[in-house]
């Protein structure tokens, strides 16, 4: 298995409901280790750039609306397969299609405030480190 690197965001809804504990216990319980994490809160302009892919959807005001209404934790997980497992451990984007035991399942108040990002592919995972964190900042 290859040892691989993720990029997660805590978003505002688990800051605002002091989770974010709870949500780094279920990704180290699924074998993940946090390398790097740190609490920041978003501009405006880092959340389009974030999302920029969906700037083209009805949802995408919304959606950095929520981003930038509150802090949010950035991290990078790492373990084997770590973009892969990550994704099984958030669950579905809509937590009332997410699988029990998932983040999403477990604590995600809506579609859109669903409580954790994850990368989806190893070349986004790498651009989205990419923005958030500095090469020294990251501590395997
Ligand atoms: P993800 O990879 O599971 O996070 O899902 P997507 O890449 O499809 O969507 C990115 C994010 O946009 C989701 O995590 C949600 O926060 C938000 N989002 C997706 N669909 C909707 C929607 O229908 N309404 C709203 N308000 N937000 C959405």
């Amino acid at each position: 298995m290859a040892l691989e690197r993720t990029f997660s965001i805590l978003k505002p809804d688990a800051t605002e409901r002091n989770l974010t504990g709870a949500v780094n216990a279920v990704i180290e319980k699924a074998g993940l280790r946090i390398v790097a994490q740190k609490r920041i809160h978003m501009t405006r302009n880092q959340a389009e750039t974030f999302y920029g892919v969906h700037r083209e959807r009805p949802f995408f005001g919304e959606l950095v609306d929520f981003m930038v209404s509150a802090p949010v934790v950035v991290q990078v997980l790492e373990g084997d397969n770590a973009i892969a497992r990550y994704r099984d451990v958030m669950g579905a984007t809509n937590p009332a299609n997410a699988a029990d035991g998932t983040i999403r399942k477990l604590f995600a108040k809506s579609v859109g405030e669903n409580t954790v990002h994850g990368s989806d592919a190893p070349e986004t995972a790498a651009i989205e480190i990419a923005q958030f964190f500095a090469g020294n900042e990251i501590v395997g």
